[in-house]
């Protein structure tokens, strides 16, 4: 049998599935198949954004963590034998994967940001290394191909009008020996800045915590979300991990990104590629920021900033 099958334990994540999904099959000339927790009207709409086949989960007991799909998903697919088999790389769906081609005794390329399929129908994926200053092309011999897909590496799926496909419910899956206790939500410093359009991301040229209120008083005049570097999430813990930008954070897709008092290292730099301008104050005139930035001042933030937050609220 065949197939391009896909699974994200998000639901934003499976319309960026979907997208890549429908190109690998339609290259291939299968069918795309939807693997999602919820009911026919979660199927309905993912077969207008370009599902062929939804598998539909019914929903776990509320102590039943979503990694008790994972037997169900491997049998299933054992059975279907599908080509491919992408999963969002959440932290979840990466754990996912990761078992699921260990039942499948497949491999698995995490972290794919990009798939084509070559002259001979075989999926080739590219993936960062050395901390993004170099590029792997990764293909897999056995079978189904695997990968998992981090967010934003493609655009959601649209509905299209009159789309047809069908729809299976799984059976429930059996309890596993893990039970969830309780569930919190994280504690958030900012916003959203994987959605922003705006992002003003504040670095280790900052000397105190309470100079982020300069930084913050900038994004209140732009209507920014307020991003940082490693160093202020992981190691001053100024702010929370969620708001940390780069190789081991989050990537973003701002229109605009400013940059104060960040150097500029690759790290950071892998986080902000898909920002449309890029702009930088930074003291050091050889900052590698400098090297990547549309816009550059080079200077004392503390003069800077009031300087900038002045002016934009003219
Ligand atoms: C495996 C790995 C993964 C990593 N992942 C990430 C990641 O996801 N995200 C990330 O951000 N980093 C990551 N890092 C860390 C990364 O390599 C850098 O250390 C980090 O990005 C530097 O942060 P920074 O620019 O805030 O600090 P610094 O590199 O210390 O830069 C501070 C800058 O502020 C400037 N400055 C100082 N005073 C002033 C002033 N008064 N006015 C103006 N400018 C001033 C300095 O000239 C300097 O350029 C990772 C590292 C490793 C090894």
């Amino acid at each position: 049998m065949s197939g391009v099958w896909i699974y994200a334990d998000k639901y934003e994540q499976v319309f960026e599935l979907l997208t890549a999904g429908r190109g690998l099959a339609d290259s291939l000339g299968t069918k795309l198949t939807a693997l999602v927790s919820g009911d026919n009207d979660t199927a309905q709409d993912l077969i207008a954004r370009g599902a062929d086949e939804v598998l539909l989960f019914p929903p776990l007991a509320e102590d039943q963590p979503v990694q008790d799909y994972v037997p169900l998903m491997a049998d299933e697919a054992r059975e279907a034998d599908p080509d491919i088999f992408l999963i969002a790389a959440s932290l979840k769906g990466k754990e996912m994967g990761a078992r699921i081609a260990a039942r499948l005794d497949t491999a698995l390329c995490s972290e794919c940001i990009t798939m084509n399929i070559d002259d001979k129908g075989k999926l080739q994926m590219e993936r960062l290394m050395y901390g993004g200053s170099a590029i792997q092309t990764v293909s897999i011999n056995s079978r189904p191909q695997m990968a998992t897909i981090p967010p934003r590496a493609y655009e959601p799926a649209q509905v299209i009008d009159s789309r047809q496909g069908s729809v299976r419910t799984l059976k429930k899956p059996e309890p596993s020996g893990m039970k969830v206790i309780d569930r919190k939500g994280k504690a958030q410093s900012s916003g959203d800045i994987s959605a922003a359009r705006v992002i003003v991301c504040a670095g280790r040229g900052l000397e105190k915590q309470e100079d982020l209120d300069l930084v913050r008083e900038l994004a209140g005049v732009l209507g920014a979300e307020v991003a940082c570097t490693r160093p202020i999430s992981e190691e001053k813990h100024w702010m929370t991990e969620e708001s940390c930008i780069g190789l081991s954070a989050k990537e973003v897709k701002p229109a605009l990104y400013l940059g104060i008092g960040v150097s500029g290292q690759i790290q950071h730099l892998v986080g902000i590629r898909e920002a449309g301008i890029i702009c930088a104050v930074n003291s050091d005139e050889n900052a590698p920021i400098f090297e990547s930035a549309d816009y550059g001042i080079t200077g004392d933030l503390y003069k800077i900033v009031p300087a900038l937050i002045e002016e934009f609220k003219k």
